[in-house]
């Protein structure tokens, strides 16, 4: 059985959307492949001596500048890989308006084998490599964090920026993710993961599509499988357990999983699994080491949160949940697509499943540009308005507003207020137009239907410049 790459696969499911879409062969062409792949090799001297690491950055697509998405550090990084990402990338900002083309970058290395400040001096080495070729720039592409990437990377990646561009008022703006007190904002880090939960409630407030799965309710008490317990997939699932009181009956890791139908403490499996770097032992649950029976086995909703290509035509007729929410990019290949949609399953796709990272990096990097934290010049005037109308209802009353209800007016509008309104719209939009696209072409799934949207979009972007 010869497996189609991530590559393969996402050029297979852009021709299926195509033959919904009205956009002339040429158009999709141009849209298609991507614009330029940088190959980097440097060298960084490590433990007495040179080590060459190769990475990649990928510009899909610049109908929209700046062309942004994540870097990985991962050993099976390779060019069309990342080649892949970035065009996920674009077709992604597109579909949850954002005003950026796609990107991606890729380093490969295994981040366990290299202590803090050695990866500190790989990351400024790339950041370097990058800078120069302008693959960094508030104008021109933003990175954020990946897989094997977090704040820490970002801030590094910043500071080199700010190094080598000194007289660039906007330097804090050519990374987002950063950490909250070197021009991060608060709600990145766990932006991905929130947008996965409330893509999840936007879900489940429609009846006509919990029915066709036959579930029911809210929430509360479905039960969940979470593939990859890293940034996404931990937060994901500390939301919906913490919020919605759902269960989190299994989280598969790379070396063994957890099992408990009654519900894994998210929070004390987190704790173990930083301090052990497994399950095995943790009294959460069980222990299983060989994880392929997990991902098959029954939840309600499974949330693949680790890396692409994780369902194939192998293992695909054997799931038996009824919703796949992907939280990572291209976890279900082209084939296995076909497959589960022939089984009923429903499949909330990467493109607007994990878009809450880039929506909060929107943010992030408007405020850099902006200089001054959101709310900022509205809180005083807002809580004086307040004030007034509280004092207004009690004088025409005559009785005086219950301590709670003032408290609550007088706390105000804090920035991560604002963040976590914008991204729930954000992913409440996204998930909306995508079933009307799906309801008004007739496209049998959730995951075309998102494809024909952004291309659609991007098609008048490259027509109205000219090509
Ligand atoms: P991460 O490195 O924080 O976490 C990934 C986790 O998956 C790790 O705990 C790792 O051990 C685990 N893992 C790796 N291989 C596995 C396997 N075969 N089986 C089970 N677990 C495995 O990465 P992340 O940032 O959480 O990213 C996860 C996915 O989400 C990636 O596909 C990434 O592209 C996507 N994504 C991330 C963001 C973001 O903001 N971080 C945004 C959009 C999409």
């Amino acid at each position: 059985m010869t497996k189609l790459s991530m590559l393969e696969s996402t050029n297979r499911l852009i021709d299926k959307a195509l033959k919904y879409s009205d956009v002339s062969p040429d158009v999709a062409h141009r849209i298609k492949v991507p614009n330029a792949t940088y190959s980097i090799n440097f060298g960084v001297r490590l433990r007495n001596k040179i080590h060459t690491f190769t990475g990649w950055r990928c510009v899909h697509s610049e109908h929209m500048e700046p062309v942004k998405g994540g870097i990985r550090y991962d050993l099976d990084a390779n060019l069309e890989e990342v080649e892949a990402l970035a065009a996920l990338m674009t077709y992604k900002n597109a579909i949850i308006e954002v005003p950026y083309g796609g990107s991606k970058g890729g380093l490969k290395i295994d981040p366990s084998q290299w202590t803090e400040n050695e990866l500190e001096k790989i990351t400024r080495r790339f950041a370097q490599e990058l800078i120069k070729r302008d693959m960094i720039d508030p104008a021109r592409n933003v990175p954020a964090p990946d897989m094997g990437t977090g704040s820490r990377e970002m801030a590094w990646i910043a500071d080199e920026y700010r190094i080598m561009s000194p007289a660039d008022i906007n330097a804090k703006a050519c990374v987002t993710g950063k950490p909250v007190g070197k021009g991060g904002i608060a709600g990145r880090v766990e932006a991905t993961g929130r947008g996965v939960q409330f893509i999840i409630k936007e879900f489940f407030r429609n009846p006509d599509d919990l029915k066709k799965l036959k579930l029911k309710g809210t929430l509360k008490n479905k039960k969940i499988g979470i593939q990859g317990f890293g940034n996404v997939g931990y937060h994901a699932a500390k939301f919906l357990q913490e919020d919605d009181e759902a269960k989190i009956t299994a989280i598969i890791e790379f070396n063994g999983g957890l099992i408990n139908p009654k519900g894994i403490n998210v929070e004390k499996a987190k704790l173990f699994f930083s301090e052990h770097g497994t399950f095995k032992n943790c009294p959460e649950g069980k222990f299983q080491e060989k994880t392929d029976d997990m991902l098959i086995a029954e939840y309600d909703i499974l949330i693949p949160a680790a890396k692409e290509n994780v369902i194939d035509q192998k293992n695909a007729k054997k799931i038996k949940s009824k919703l796949i929410v992907e939280a990572a990019n291209g976890p279900i290949s082209f084939e296995a697509d076909e497959i589960l949609n022939k089984q009923g399953v429903i499949i909330i796709p990467d493109i607007i499943a994990n878009a809450g990272g880039v929506a909060v990096s929107y943010f992030e990097w408007v405020r850099n540009l902006r200089h001054i934290r959101f709310g900022r010049l509205e809180k005083r005037r807002n809580f004086t308005q307040l004030q007034s109308m509280i004092d207004a209802v009690e004088s025409m009353t005559g009785k005086s507003m219950p301590k709670a209800y003032k408290d609550k007016f007088n706390n105000g509008v804090e920035e991560i207020d604002l963040i976590r309104s914008g991204l729930d719209d954000m992913m409440r939009e996204a998930y909306q137009k995508v079933r009307a696209a799906m309801i008004e072409s007739k496209i049998p799934d959730l995951r075309t239907a998102a494809y024909k949207a952004a291309i659609d979009k991007i098609a008048i972007s490259y027509e109205t410049i000219g090509l």
